[in-house]
């Protein structure tokens, strides 16, 4: 795709890493931040809609409080009270002087789990996009509980770090550009740290498997590294919006952006634009229970789209309610698409591996035929 094209966005969310909002010291990076204001206010003024989802709060509460570390119980949750409210009386004074309103949003993985609050964050967003204000999106790792290990025991959350919560409020909101800001110029072909022959890549068509192997682990001060951003770009792409990973330290990197200027590692979208309803299912929601099926299930639900039937099953692991979201995962345990269940965790247990003639017979009743009906589920690899 030419850059032209892919600039060519109306809506689009910014994400703004700790690293690039926070200078050697550790104190906030004054005129890159007020740069990044300038260059968004430009594009708010040309009649774009800006999201953006900004890091540093923990970083800037640590500075603050002078501690060495974030360890221990509370600490980071302590510091990243302190440090939001400075990281947002940056953005206040900034996009004051353009006379640009803001709104602070800080959100948790129930904000995005519970449907009817997910329904509610995007009308919420739409209407102050609408009134021209400008939200402004971080973890609210104040209450967050991902850290709370017990609760969560083998749970897949929706989003850990602010890269993936960019990717959910991007494809939530149907924006049609992601940039990912971070320290680091793109993608590239292995590790640029460690392999000096390592190249930039220009262009994703796709976000495969072998491209989320390139991905490495998080960055120091961040929670987010290149293979939270691949799984970022994956979600995107396939809801039909476009991603760009881009080094956030290049002067006025996002004008340059828009001016066409060729920086960092495109990723175009696929051609399978998500419904609404299975974005959520393959990555909004916390995920707990778990449907191990057969490989005959696996083949029709991947190969033919066809809906998850009894027969196929052949364990089901934790507990879960008619309605919620569960992992369909093949005999290795490879989690390969997601779906939301007609039958609770109890009921699936005893229809397991029968026909689904038999279902009445056995529950006394049949709503549907199918565990899982096709539109419920979204494939994931
Ligand atoms: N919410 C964290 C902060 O503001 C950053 C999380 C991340 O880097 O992904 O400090």
């Amino acid at each position: 795709m030419n850059r032209e094209d892919f600039i060519n966005a109306q809506r689009i969310v910014i994400k703004l890493g700790t690293n690039i909002l926070r200078n050697e010291e550790g104190e906030v990076a004054l005129s890159r931040i007020y740069s990044f204001i300038e260059d968004i206010s430009k594009l708010i003024k040309s009649g774009k809609e800006v999201i953006i989802v900004t890091s540093g709060a923990v970083g800037l509460g640590k500075k603050k409080l002078n501690l060495e570390t974030t360890e221990g119980d509370g600490v980071k949750q302590a510091c990243a009270a302190v440090g939001q409210s400075r990281l947002m009386s940056f953005y206040e004074n900034g996009f004051g002087v353009f006379d640009i309103p803001i709104a602070q949003i800080l959100l948790t993985e129930d904000d995005f789990s519970l449907r009817h609050r997910y329904l509610s964050l995007r009308t919420t967003l739409n209407k102050l996009l609408e009134m021209g204000v400008v939200p402004i999106i971080n973890q609210n790792d104040t209450v967050s509980t991902i850290e709370l290990a017990d609760r969560l025991a083998g749970m897949k959350v929706s989003f850990s770090d602010n890269d993936k919560l960019s990717a959910l409020v991007s494809s939530e909101l149907d924006a049609n550009l992601l940039i990912l800001l971070s320290d680091i110029d793109g993608l590239y072909t292995s590790n640029p740290k460690e392999n000096p022959d390592a190249e930039l890549i220009k262009e994703v068509d796709e976000v495969t498997d072998e491209i989320l192997a390139l991905g490495t682990e998080a960055s120091e001060g961040g929670r987010g590294g290149m293979k939270t951003k691949l799984e970022a770009a994956k979600l995107v792409t396939r809801s039909g919006g476009k991603v760009l990973i881009a080094n956030g330290k290049v002067p006025y990197i996002i004008s340059k952006i828009f001016d066409g200027e060729d920086f960092g590692t495109m990723f175009t979208p696929t051609d399978e634009n998500l419904s609404g309803k299975k974005r959520w299912i393959g990555y909004a929601t916390n995920v707990l229970g778990k449907i191990i099926v057969n490989e005959g299930a696996k083949e029709a639900i991947l190969k033919q789209s066809k809906s998850l039937l009894p027969i196929g099953i052949m364990e089901i692991v934790n507990d879960f309610k008619q309605g919620e979201v569960v992992s369909i995962c093949d005999e290795s345990g490879l989690e390969f698409a997601r779906g939301m269940v007609n039958y609770d965790s109890e009921e699936c247990r005893r229809i397991a591996g029968g026909h689904s003639n038999n279902i009445v017979q056995t529950l006394g009743y049949k709503n549907y035929d199918a565990v899982i009906t096709r539109d419920n589920i979204t494939h994931l690899v």
